[in-house]
C-alpha cells in the first residue's frame, strides 16, 4: 500500500520506501526516483512506477489514486500514454475491479442513485458541486461486462467509461459525470458480504425500475443539453430503455449501438482484407444478446442504406446461435423481442457446430461469455469453408473470450483475420515476425460519437452516427494495414482519429443539431468546432495545432 503515497506527489520514492520499510533504508542510493518533472516543473508519478507495480489491480488503483487528487497528473500521464494506461482502467482490468470494487481501497468519483433517492433525483444531481454536467455514462450493474450482475459494484465500469470520454475525444473531466443506478442485486454473494455497500435487496421490479430511469432522465433534461450513455445494464432493460428514450433524448447504448459500430468497422475492414463485399459475407454469431444483435441490426442497416438490397434481405445476412441453439422461425414463439428479426426460415440446429455446417460462414463473432467455445473443430471449419476466416471473439473481460488470438493464429496456420473484444499479446510466427491482434475497442466509436452529440448538441442519437462512423473509421486503415493484421488505425493516434470522426459525423448530421448555423457549416467548420474543445491538461502540448 506504500503506492498510494505516492499519488502524494510530495514524496520521493526513496522516501517513501524507508518509510515503509525501515530496513531498506541502506540501499536507497539504488532506487529510481518517483518524480519526474515536466514542462511546468510540477513532479508527476511517471509510466514506468505504474508499470513496475506488480498486479494490473494495484496500477488500477495507484491510476485512481491519482485523480482523487484531483491534479492533471492524472490526465497528463493518461493522455500521454493512453494505450498504455488503459488497459488497467478499462479493460480488462476494470472487469476484476468490478467484482471486488467493495472491498478495495477506493474513493467513488460518480453519483450513486438509488431506488430510495425516487422522488428527491433532481436535487441529488443539484447538490453535486459540479455544475455544468454535459456527458454522463449511466450503469445499473446488472451486466457487468462478462461478468454478470455486480450490483453498485458497477460504479467502476461508469467510472472507466467517462475517463475515456477525456482520454480519447478530448471531453473536459469537468463536464463528467459517472452514474450508478442501485436497483439492488440478485448477486447472492455480494448481498451477504458485509463490506458490500449497495442496497441489500433484491433487484428492483420493471415498474419501480423504469420509474426511477423516468425520474432521473426528467432530472437529466432539465440540467440543459446533456448526452446519456447506457452501460452495462441487462439485456431485457437495455432494449427498452433504448427504445423508450431514442428518439426524444440525446442518449445511446455503447453494449448494443457502440458494439455494433467498431464490429462493423472491423468486418468492414477485413472483408476488405479478403478482396471481397459486405453483401457477400454470412455472419454467424454465438451469442444473440445486446451485442450480438446490436451488430446484426447495424449490418442490416449498413447493407440495406448502401446498396439495393431490402432491410428484411439484409437481414438474412446474419445467424444466431443462443444458449439453446440456433435462432430460426421454429423457436418465435419463445423468442426474446431482439432476436425476432433474426429468426429466419431456415432449419433448427442445436448448437453452434451443426449450425455451421448449415450455414457455412464467412465470418464467425463470439458474443456468448462462453471461454473456449471457439475450438480447433470449429477452427477447422472456418478453415474448410473459407481462404482467410474472420474471426472475432468479442467476449470481454479476457477471460471469456471465446479464444484466445494464439489459439486463433495456431489452428488456423495463420490464415485467420483477427480481432478480440479484450487485448492479447503479440505472437511471433514461425519466421519470427510478430504479430499484433486487434482489438475491437469501443473506445474508438462512444467517445467521439457522444463528444460530437454533445457539442453539435443533437437531440438523438440515430443508427446513422453509427453507420458514418463504422464507414469512417474502416476508410482510415490502410492496404498495409491489412497485410499486417492491422484493422484499425493505430490507438496512440486515438485524439486524432475521434476527431475525425466527430468532425465526419457532425457535418453529415446537421439536422440532429441545435447550433444555429448548423445546415450551413462545412466539413472544415465542423472540425474546427471539434478541435477546440479538446480539452488537455496543462502543460499538454496543444493536440489541435497537428490536426
Ligand atoms: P447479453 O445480452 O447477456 O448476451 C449474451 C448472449 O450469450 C445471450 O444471447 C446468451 O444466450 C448467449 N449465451 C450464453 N451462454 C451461451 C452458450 N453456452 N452458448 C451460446 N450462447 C450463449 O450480453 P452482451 O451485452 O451481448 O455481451 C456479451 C459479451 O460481449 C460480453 O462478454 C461483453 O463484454 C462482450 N462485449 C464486447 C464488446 C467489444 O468487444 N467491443 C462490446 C460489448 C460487449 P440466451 O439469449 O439464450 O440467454
Ligand atoms: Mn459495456
Amino acid at each position: 500500500r506504500f503506492y498510494c503515497s505516492l499519488s502524494n506527489r510530495s514524496m520521493a520514492l526513496p522516501k517513501v520506501l524507508s518509510f515503509c520499510f525501515p530496513a531498506l533504508s541502506g540501499s536507497q542510493s539504488t532506487v529510481r526516483p518517483i518524480v519526474e518533472q515536466t514542462e511546468h516543473s510540477r513532479p508527476m508519478v511517471t509510466l514506468a512506477e505504474i508499470e513496475r507495480l506488480p498486479l494490473p489491480i494495484d496500477k488500477y488503483i495507484a491510476l485512481r489514486d491519482m485523480k482523487t487528487k484531483g491534479s492533471d497528473d492524472y490526465y497528463r500521464l493518461l493522455m500521454r500514454h493512453t494505450q498504455e494506461v488503459l488497459p488497467f482502467i478499462y479493460t480488462p482490468t476494470v472487469g476484476e475491479a468490478c467484482q471486488r470494487y467493495h472491498e478495495l481501497p477506493l474513493t467513488t468519483h460518480g453519483l450513486y442513485i438509488s431506488l430510495e433517492d425516487s422522488g428527491k433525483v433532481l436535487q441529488k444531481i443539484q447538490a453535486l458541486p459540479q455544475k455544468d454536467i454535459r456527458i454522463i455514462v449511466v450503469t445499473d450493474g446488472e451486466r457487468i461486462l462478462g461478468l454478470g450482475d455486480l450490483g453498485a459494484n458497477g460504479m467502476g465500469i461508469s467510472e472507466g467509461k467517462i475517463t475515456l470520454y477525456t482520454a480519447a475525444a478530448g471531453v473536459d473531466p469537468k463536464y463528467c459525470l459517472p452514474v450508478c443506478l442501485d436497483m439492488g442485486t440478485n448477486n447472492k454473494k455480494l448481498l451477504v458480504d458485509p463490506k458490500y455497500k449497495g442496497l441489500r435487496r433484491p433487484r428492483a421490479t420493471q415498474t419501480e425500475f423504469d420509474s426511477l430511469v423516468s425520474e432521473f432522465m426528467s432530472a437529466v433534461k432539465s440540467l440543459g443539453h446533456v448526452m446519456v450513455q447506457y452501460e452495462d445494464f441487462g439485456n431485457t432493460n437495455a432494449f427498452r430503455l433504448l427504445q423508450t428514450y431514442k428518439k426524444t433524448a440525446c442518449c445511446f447504448n455503447d453494449d448494443i449501438e457502440g458494439t455494433a459500430a467498431i464490429t462493423l468497422t472491423t468486418v468492414l475492414a477485413a472483408v476488405r482484407g479478403t478482396g471481397r463485399q459486405l453483401a457477400d459475407q454470412r455472419i454467424m454469431f454465438l451469442g444473440a444478446g445486446e451485442a450480438g444483435t446490436g451488430i446484426g441490426q447495424l449490418i442490416a442497416y449498413s447493407l440495406h442504406k448502401r446498396s439495393e438490397m431490402s432491410m428484411q434481405d439484409a437481414l438474412q445476412h446474419c445467424t444466431y446461435v443462443d444458449s439453446k441453439g440456433l435462432v430460426c422461425a421454429s423457436r418465435r414463439n419463445e423468442l426474446q423481442h431482439h432476436k425476432i428479426p433474426f429468426a429466419h426460415d431456415i432449419p433448427f440446429c442445436p448448437d453452434l457446430k451443426t449450425a455451421m455446417k448449415q450455414v457455412r460462414p464467412t465470418v464467425l463473432i463470439g458474443v456468448s461469455t462462453v471461454p473456449g467455445s471457439f475450438d480447433k473443430e470449429v477452427m477447422d471449419m472456418m478453415c474448410e469453408f473459407n481462404e482467410r476466416p474472420i474471426i472475432l471473439p468479442l467476449s470481454n473481460p479476457t477471460s471469456k473470450a471465446e479464444c484466445t488470438f494464439e489459439e486463433a493464429y495456431k489452428w488456423t496456420n495463420g490464415k485467420v483475420i483477427f480481432a478480440s473484444g479484450s487485448p492479447f499479446d503479440p505472437i511471433k510466427n514461425a519466421e519470427g515476425v510478430v504479430i499484433s491482434p486487434a482489438q475491437a475497442n469501443n473506445a474508438y466509436v462512444f467517445p467521439a460519437i457522444g463528444h460530437a452529440a454533445s457539442l453539435a448538441k443533437w437531440t438523438s442519437i440515430p443508427d446513422d452516427a453509427f453507420l458514418l462512423c463504422a464507414e469512417a473509421l474502416a476508410d482510415m486503415t490502410t492496404a498495409e494495414d491489412l497485410k499486417v493484421g492491422r484493422l484499425f488505425p493505430p490507438f496512440s493516434k486515438i485524439m486524432e482519429v475521434s476527431t475525425d470522426v466527430m468532425a465526419h459525423v457532425m457535418w453529415k448530421l446537421p439536422e440532429l443539431s441545435q447550433l444555429p448555423n448548423a445546415q450551413n457549416m462545412t466539413k472544415e467548420q465542423w472540425r474546427q468546432l471539434a478541435s477546440s474543445h479538446l480539452w488537455r491538461p496543462a502543460g499538454s502540448p496543444s493536440l489541435s495545432s497537428k490536426l
